[in-house]
């Protein structure tokens, strides 16, 4: 057995992002304890750091010790208890894996299913809740599978004008279009790293409104799943009268994170939103030059999740292969009912730079080509280039 060295490679499909010098740098700093007093610093200014980026002050704000989808799921098992109603918007792959973890919690789910592609819509969800009350509303502000935005402050306050809970997924938004918990006064958001974060991808951060808190203390009957179990993690993470071991924290991960938190703070998170929809614009010009068709309506399109249509005639996967192969670049495929009709191209966190889009034009270029298809790179490059040049 050898040492794994990756290839090198940039990345531009919907998660994992590239994670830049810094990041890494943290990352292999040294171990310490988990009940380490520095670590306990550490912890202190993460929490701090999560509740400045999502807007949250009062909420609880942790990063839980698993991917993305420990958000969902802590969010779902700790708010549904057997027997209670909750309403779930599918617009894409992600909406559905909330309606299926709802349904393990024993939860009777309500999905309100829409074609992908398109953003939740708040008058069908409200009227899933005028129908019949229910303990919550959950659906996703940004759309992986598709690349749409929903209208968070508007979902939120449906469910609040129904005494609905919130669970807002903000996995792919958080660090690339404005999160708002106190804002929108939504009940849970939760995130993950690889996405706009720039972080490796095995932490999930999550905020709890004191509503959400208030009916998690209220229920009647224990969470089922262990790990995820707030009240639990919060006697380790609450940091209020002292901390009990749960679990052992994923130290150097959270060096990761922290150092991810600080560069978001040192740009502007204001400055980051900005970059993301320059970036867009740069790649959306060039994209149009070189013939190319978004999936998503423009108002509708997430600035960090381009979902692409495949022309007639080519070969999805052999472009993905080609634009690996040739420009060490990976893009995403399509998923469900969208396999093979798009790519999903990432503008995410340090992958949103003016390299990056000129990189993928080029490479994408270069791939139809090779199947025949005309896409005018130089064009694509100038039409990027003058975006980019706009102030
Ligand atoms: C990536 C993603 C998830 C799942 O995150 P993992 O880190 O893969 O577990 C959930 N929701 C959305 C919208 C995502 O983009």
């Amino acid at each position: 057995m050898n040492s794994f060295q990756p290839p090198r490679r940039f990345l531009m499909g919907p998660g994992p992002s590239d994670v830049s010098p810094r990041v890494l740098a943290a990352l292999a700093r040294p171990t310490i304890g988990h009940l380490d007093p520095a670590f306990q610093a550490l912890m202190e200014e993460i929490k701090a750091g999560l509740s400045r980026l999502m807007n949250a002050p009062g909420y609880a704000c942790v990063p839980l010790p698993a991917p993305g989808t420990a958000g969902m799921e802590a969010a779902i098992m700790n708010l549904l208890q057997p027997g209670e109603r909750a309403v779930i918007a599918v617009n894409g792959a992600f909406g559905g894996r909330m309606a299926d973890m709802a349904g393990r919690a024993g939860a009777l789910v309500v999905t309100v299913d829409h074609e992908w592609g398109l953003p939740v819509d708040v008058a069908r969800v409200e009227a899933a809740l005028a129908e019949r009350p229910a303990k919550l509303v959950a659906f996703v502000h940004a759309e992986t599978s598709t690349g749409a935005r929903s209208d968070a402050a508007s979902l939120c306050a449906a469910a609040r004008r129904h005494g609905a809970l919130s669970v807002v997924d903000c996995v792919t938004s958080l660090g690339g279009i404005p999160v708002d918990a106190a804002g929108w006064d939504a009940d849970v958001i939760y995130s993950g790293t690889q996405k706009c974060l720039s972080v490796p991808p095995g932490l999930s951060p999550i905020a709890l409104s004191p509503r959400a808190q208030a009916a998690i203390a209220a229920r009647t009957e224990k969470p089922r799943n262990w790990l995820l179990d707030f009240q639990l993690l919060m006697s380790y993470w609450g940091g209020e009268g002292g901390r009990t071991y749960h679990h052992t924290a994923p130290i150097n991960a959270l060096y990761g994170l922290h150092e991810g938190l600080v560069a978001i703070f040192e740009e502007g998170q204001q400055a980051v939103i900005v970059r993301h929809a320059r970036m867009h614009a740069a790649l959306a010009a060039g994209l149009e030059a070189a013939g190319l068709t978004f999936l998503v309506a423009e108002p509708h399109r997430l600035p960090q999740l381009n979902a692409v249509r495949v022309p007639d005639g080519i070969d999805e996967a052999a472009v993905r292969t080609h634009v690996l192969d040739a420009w060490d670049l990976e893009i995403g495929a399509g998923l469900g009912p969208l396999k093979g009709r798009v790519w999903r191209i990432g503008l995410m966190g340090a992958s949103a730079t003016p390299w990056h889009v000129r990189l993928c034009l080029t490479a994408l270029c270069d791939a139809l080509a090779a199947q025949g298809f005309a896409a005018d790179a130089p064009a694509a490059l100038a039409a990027a280039d003058t975006k980019l040049a706009e102030p």
